[in-house]
């Protein structure tokens, strides 16, 4: 059987496109790496700038998307993508368990994974203190002082959702003002029990069998300290799922897909959607709108063949 068109990945992006391509009846199938639809929000604690559905968690929008791709009867199907074959006309996809899928045109939307500060003390401690998830883990830190590490969304998000439960929260940002929207960060600088460390960095996060406190280091007086903590959430961006397609497509330097808001890349029939592409706003409403614009463009390619 060959396919339509192929949606890999069902973050925002993905259960978007499938569901523009369910109404434009194209036979398509998505590749999930998990059998949970939603991609980063699912961790997301509160969405308040989605249209239509002010202060929902990522996590029910994400159910809302996929139970919208359902209703229209999408096929689902769980496994990696290993091998992407895209030099003809009809593309190979190959998933970890040996399958092969073929395609006239592919979506990648494969968002990314959270980036790493690469300091001592951060692998050791991954999962005894140090998580790349508030929401998931943060419940195991109620009462206690904990550190954010970051300034976008995510960061402030996850501080916002932390000040909540835990004593303490620190906010460590390397610069002196957040990334994040105005109205996040004026909520989180309402809460008594945050403390932003400006123009820091976290040098060294320390313990014995779990996390105990974090070296800090102002980057503009070069005074360090230590705070005492329990947890440490480190949110400083994505890396885009993007290894499998860097050969094949091309990428920026850091490893985003180069498309436009056409969602094109620079091979015919292939298209880039959502977190994964080159863009200026990572947001679930750009990711959406992709998934949107992908198919519209997919439609036009298949057109035209
Ligand atoms: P982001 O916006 O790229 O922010 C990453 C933050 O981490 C920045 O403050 C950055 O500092 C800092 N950082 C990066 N590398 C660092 C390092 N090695 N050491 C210390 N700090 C470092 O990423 P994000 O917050 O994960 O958000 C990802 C995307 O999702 C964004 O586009 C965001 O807007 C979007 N998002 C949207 C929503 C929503 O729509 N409600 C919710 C969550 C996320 P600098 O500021 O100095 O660069």
């Amino acid at each position: 059987m060959i396919y339509d068109v192929i949606i890999v990945g069902s973050g925002p992006a993905g259960l978007a496109a499938a569901i523009y391509a369910k109404r434009a009846e194209l036979n398509m199938v998505v590749i999930e790496k998990a059998a949970l639809s939603g991609g980063q929000i699912i961790n997301t604690y509160e969405v308040d700038n989605y249209p239509g559905t002010p202060g929902i968690s990522g996590f029910d929008l994400s159910i809302k998307f996929r139970e919208h791709a359902d209703k229209l009867s999408t096929e689902f199907v769980t496994g990696e993508v290993v091998k992407f074959d895209i030099d003809g006309a009809i593309k190979v996809i190959t998933l970890d368990n040996g399958t092969e899928y073929k395609t006239k045109a592919v979506v990648i939307a494969s968002g990314g994974v959270p980036r790493h500060l690469g300091v001592e003390g951060e692998e050791k401690y991954s999962g005894m203190g140090v998580s790349y998830c508030a929401t998931c883990d943060g419940a195991f830190f109620k009462n206690k002082s904990v550190a954010v590490v970051g300034g976008g969304d995510v960061a402030v998000e996850d501080a916002i959702f932390l000040a909540r439960i835990c004593k303490q929260v620190y906010v460590v940002h390397r610069r002196d003002q957040f990334r994040s929207s105005k109205s996040l960060s004026n909520r989180l600088l309402s809460f008594e029990n945050v403390t932003v460390l400006w123009d820091s960095v976290v040098e060294k996060i320390n313990g014995d069998d779990t996390v105990s406190a974090i070296s800090v280091k102002n980057l503009k007086t070069e005074e360090q300290a230590s705070y005492e903590v329990s947890g440490v959430f480190i949110a400083v961006g994505y890396i885009p799922n993007s290894e499998v397609y860097k050969n094949a497509v091309a990428t920026d330097s850091a490893g985003y897909i180069i498309a436009g808001e056409n969602c094109m890349t620079n091979v015919p029939g292939v298209f880039a959607a959502g977190d994964v592409r080159t863009k200026d706003l990572r947001q679930i409403i750009t990711a959406a709108s992709d998934g949107a614009n992908a198919i519209t463009a997919v439609e036009k390619y298949l057109n035209d063949l």
